[in-house]
């Protein structure tokens, strides 16, 4: 028999976030929200083993704002979550302000990259929740005068197999020394690492163990394809696929060149894209991705800094145009598209030196997967504009990154974001673009 799905209210969950939840149309919980705010609302710690999608913030600040209602008198960092992210963080703060909007939910967001001044401003005005990573959290642990956390009532490691990634592993040690013992720790991560484990015996008590989703599966309603390419013709097939399939697309590749070069390239051909890296500053990053999220832009070319964490609701498709070495990388790019219940597609470009980490990935998500329809001759009818968009966009960069050795450019970013600038006052040279 099947398991009968339970309302916010009969989760425990109190009647003023039950209208919050409604007022963000979430009608009915998600399964990592199902099986772990009973639990959080009595008091325990929790481990989730849930990814970005299956609206695990949800799951952890709920229980969250709600002790902080339930606690009464005013209390100033209450609550901090560590993100591995920039952009993750703001979108957590983001989640909280919009359930607690009612009850003059105050956050900061503490990363790097951006104004400290700003952020001791925030400080300041003592916020309820903290979020931040964990470098810049320790920075102002240490430096910024009349703020700490030793009131702290709930720490969230949020994407904890990434959070240990990247090397933040002497910040958080930090941090875990100076915040209170006696205080409810909710550890989320997509993957269970053994330097995940090893955090968790590190902060956690008795936790519970919740799962979103049987590991490293993909959702059903997502249409899963590749393609086998000459490594020669991969752009050409790149277009060919982006002209085809119309709706957001992000395009994931290898380096953060690569990511600057084809948004040039597909500019030149008059499709509407934009790059995404972590080699831009924390602006170019925001802007680019709002212009993506509000649709100015249609496709996101992207590093894999893009592939986790962000939380862009309405991706169509997703394109591997470098295939991932690390199996799981590919799980978290098309965790981009198909989310909460909609359909999505991630077409796989594979070339010759590419198929080994292809067969890799077939194995881990348990299934072989289908070939996608077309016809080389037909690919190849673009070969000679693709290659002339891409000569043109390799002679701009080349412009850009001898300016940058003469000391006149910015970074990568934002030189391109230069170049795409002047490429949109251009105009749309496309006749085929459906974009
Ligand atoms: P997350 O996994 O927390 O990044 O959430 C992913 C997306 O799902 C966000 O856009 C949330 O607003 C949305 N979301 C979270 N919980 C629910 C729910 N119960 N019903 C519908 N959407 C939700």
């Amino acid at each position: 028999m099947e398991e009968k799905v339970k309302s916010f209210t009969e989760l425990g969950v109190c009647e003023d976030l039950v209208e919050a939840c409604v007022r963000l149309g979430w009608t009915v919980p998600t399964k990592i929200q199902a099986d772990s705010i009973p639990h959080a609302l009595e008091g325990k710690d929790i481990i989730g083993l849930a990814q970005t999608g299956s609206g695990k913030t949800g799951a952890f600040a709920l229980p969250i704002i709600q002790a902080l209602l339930d606690a009464k008198s005013p209390q100033p960092f209450f609550g901090c979550v560590l993100s591995p992210t920039r952009e993750l963080a703001i979108q957590i703060a983001e989640q909280f302000e919009a359930l607690g909007a009612s009850i003059g939910l105050r956050t900061a967001v503490l990363v790097g990259g951006v104004d400290i001044n700003q952020q001791q401003i925030a400080l300041a005005k003592r916020p309820h929740i903290i979020v931040g990573t964990p470098g810049r959290l320790m920075d102002h642990l240490s430096n910024t005068k009349g703020f700490s956390l030793r009131t702290l009532k709930y720490l969230v490691l949020d994407e904890a197999d990434r959070l240990l990634n990247e090397d933040f592993e002497k910040a958080l040690d930090d941090i875990l020394k100076v915040i209170p013992l006696e205080r409810r720790t909710y550890l989320f991560s997509a993957t269970m690492t053994k330097k995940v484990k090893k955090l968790q015996r590190a902060c956690l008590r008795n936790p519970v163990k919740v799962e979103a989703a049987s590991k490293y599966s993909t959702v059903d309603t997502l249409k899963q394809e590749y393609l086998f390419l000459p490594s020669k013709y991969k752009d050409c097939y790149l277009v060919y696929v982006l002209m085809e399939l119309s709706g957001s697309t992000m395009v994931f590749t290898r380096t953060c060149e690569v990511a600057n070069l084809l948004a040039l390239m597909l500019r030149n051909l008059g499709l509407r894209a934009v790059p995404i890296n972590g080699k831009m500053t924390q602006a170019k990053r925001l802007g680019a991705l709002n212009k993506f999220k509000a649709g100015e832009c249609s496709i996101l070319t992207c590093t894999d800094v893009a592939s986790r964490g962000l939380d862009i609701p309405s991706v169509d498709m997703v394109i591997n145009y470098d295939i991932p070495a690390n199996s799981k990388d590919y799980i978290h790019r098309v965790g981009r598209t198909a989310r909460a219940g909609r359909s999505g597609v991630a077409i796989s470009l594979v070339n010759q030196y590419e198929l080994e980490w292809f067969i890799q990935i077939e194995n881990l998500i348990g299934k072989k997967l289908p070939k996608y329809a077309a016809e080389e001759e037909e690919v190849l009818l673009l070969l000679e504009r693709v290659t002339e968009a891409k000569r043109i966009s390799q002679m701009k960069m080349k412009e850009s990154g001898g300016k940058k050795r003469k000391g006149m450019g910015d970074d990568d970013g934002e030189d391109i974001q230069k170049y795409l600038r002047k490429d949109n006052k251009n105009g749309n040279t496309s006749k085929r673009s459906k974009r």
